[in-house]
């Protein structure tokens, strides 16, 4: 009933027609891995950088850090020494946003050239906060769905979302962030444990324990997904 609603949407000018479903999940996954930017139309879009939040920047990006002002850094707090955070201006603006564009584009925190607000689509998660126009821009793209492979990864990873949301509680303590955009990058991370999980009714006493040990298994495949990912990029 959902999915035909979804389908009957009145298309409007606002919206934003974007790669199929799978195509941008693979490229997203593989910015991921390699450290490229994400490749997102943005248009005269700017709400990344208007949008108050707080940049991180390692300490590998030297090019990076060689351009942003030292007063304009600071230390990361529960990251080793090395790893910055750059804030913003009372209208919740980057410092490094001036006449409407990044003054340091071409050398930009990883951060900034990964980001790709299609994570909330993707994931059904709210962008959270305060952050208007980052909340109004997500929600004009639309993917499109090709093959029935589109949709059923679309459904993995908004799973995957939901399931870290639902029982945090099964993972170690800091495991699922609170940060919505972390949160959604955590579930594109390990949405393929959800392509092959069956869901079951959970009808009897026996039937609650099979599925509270049903997700104790999606919980520790979730984890070991997420491992391999970091694993492959690091590699
Ligand atoms: S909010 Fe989305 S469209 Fe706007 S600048 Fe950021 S990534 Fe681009
Ligand atoms: S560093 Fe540049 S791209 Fe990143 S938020 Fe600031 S102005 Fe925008």
């Amino acid at each position: 009933m959902i999915e035909e609603r979804i389908k009957e949407r009145p298309k409007s000018k606002g919206r934003l027609p974007t790669e199929g479903f799978s195509e941008w999940l693979s490229g997203i996954r593989l910015a991921q891995k390699t450290g490229v930017g994400a490749s997102v139309p943005c248009g005269e879009c700017r709400g990344c950088c208007t949008s108050a939040y707080f940049i991180h920047v390692g300490p590998e990006e030297k090019e990076t850090l060689a351009r942003i002002p030292r007063k304009l850094a600071f230390a990361a707090p529960g990251l080793p020494k090395g790893h910055v955070l750059m804030g913003y201006d009372e209208k919740g603006h980057c410092p490094m946003f001036i006449d409407n564009k990044c003054s340091i584009y071409a050398h930009r925190p990883k951060t900034c050239r990964q980001y790709d607000c299609r994570i909330f689509p993707a994931t059904g998660l709210a962008v959270g906060g305060e952050k208007p126009v980052i909340a109004g821009q997500s929600g004009r793209w639309e993917f499109s769905f090709p093959a029935a492979q589109d949709s059923e990864e679309l459904r993995a990873v908004r799973a995957a979302a939901a399931f870290l949301n639902a029982y945090a509680d099964l993972f170690p303590a800091g495991f699922v962030p609170n940060n919505p955009t972390q949160q959604a990058m955590v579930a594109i991370k390990v949405y393929p444990v959800f392509l092959e999980a069956i869901a079951a009714p959970e009808k009897s006493e026996a039937g609650k324990a099979d599925a509270a040990a049903r997700r104790r298994r999606t919980a520790a495949a979730m984890l070991a997904a997420y491992k391999q990912f970091e694993r492959d990029r690091d590699g």
